[in-house]
């Protein structure tokens, strides 16, 4: 009996495997393809701002519509894009998009866009940046690029001077997913960042316990007396808006203001193209 069932759970963990394998295939091969194909769209999520209530920002976030696998995660194909070298490709063509797309929002809102640390290795980072700004007009003060601390785990001096570089065009560096992964708060003495973004294990209804929001409040107090302000992430529920501002997180950005929305939708929720909607 324990040997037939051995095999049964074999041959599952075999039949899933496959899939994957499969599936990891499929993207690896369509990848390349999906921006020619217009298979990519980025999506803006709303972040903002609890002193003003006024929305401050929005992060661009990559989606992917797969012909046959449907709806394919970021978190699933950008490793794949790191992997077969396709990011500083993907990774400008976000950026581009997301610039064109801010410069004509309300000067008020600024763009965010998530940096990967393969980027920083395989293309000039300040030089896409600086033409992407000059192309589409975007003033650099209204962009935002976020890396996590990968980034700066390859310690390299050149990624610290690019960083700087940038910094000096003008462009907001944010620290992403802090808390997570291995990133202490001596990354924040490594390089001075503009924000810090506190990630949503911290906020979510799991992580919400007295000890997360000792945490929450502990960064937000650091980033304070650095100068700097602290982007709560995931922030799903009133409560948790409530929790995050008692902490002196300085912005939120969850589903309870917005989901990610397509860039129509986004204008829509600033209150853009109103009078196209009356005609
Ligand atoms: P991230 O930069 O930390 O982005 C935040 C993630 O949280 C997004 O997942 C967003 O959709 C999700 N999120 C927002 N509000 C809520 C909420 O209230 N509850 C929950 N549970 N989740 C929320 P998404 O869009 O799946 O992206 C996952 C990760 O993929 C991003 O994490 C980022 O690291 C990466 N990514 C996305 N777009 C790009 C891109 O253009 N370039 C690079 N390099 N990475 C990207
Ligand atoms: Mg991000
Ligand atoms: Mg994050
Ligand atoms: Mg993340």
């Amino acid at each position: 009996k324990a040997k037939g069932e051995g095999r049964g759970t074999f041959r599952f963990f075999e039949a899933a495997l496959g899939n994957q394998v499969r599936m990891q295939r499929a993207i690896e091969l369509d990848l390349r393809e999906a921006i020619g194909k217009g298979e990519l769209e980025v999506y803006y999520q709303p972040q903002l701002e609890l002193a003003t209530n006024a929305i401050r920002g929005c992060e661009a976030l990559l989606r992917w519509r797969h012909p046959r696998l449907g709806f394919v995660s970021p978190a699933q194909f950008i490793p794949v894009a790191e992997k077969i070298g396709l990011i500083a490709r993907l990774g400008e063509w976000v950026l581009r998009e997301a610039c064109r797309a801010a410069a004509d929002w309300p000067v008020s809102v600024r763009v965010a866009v998530n940096l990967s640390p393969a980027q920083f290795r395989t293309s000039d980072v300040v030089q896409v940046v600086g033409d992407v700004l000059a192309a589409t007009g975007l003033p650099a003060r209204r962009l935002e690029l976020e890396i996590t601390e990968s980034v700066l785990l390859q310690d390299s001096p050149q990624v610290i001077a690019a960083l700087h570089a940038l910094r000096g065009m003008g462009v907001g560096i944010s620290l992403d997913d802090f808390g997570t992964g291995y990133s202490s708060p001596s990354y924040l003495l490594r390089f001075p960042f503009d924000k810090v973004k506190i990630d949503k294990c911290f906020v979510s209804a799991d992580g919400m316990d007295a000890r997360a929001i000792s945490v929450v409040r502990s960064i937000s107090r650091l980033a304070a007396e650095l100068g700097i302000t602290t982007t709560a992430e995931g922030v799903e529920t009133a409560e948790q808006m409530e929790r995050m501002r008692d902490a002196h997180c300085t912005d939120i950005q969850g589903f309870l203001i917005s989901p990610p929305r397509p860039l129509r939708e986004l204008r829509r929720f600033l209150g853009m193209d109103l009078e196209a909607e009356a005609a």
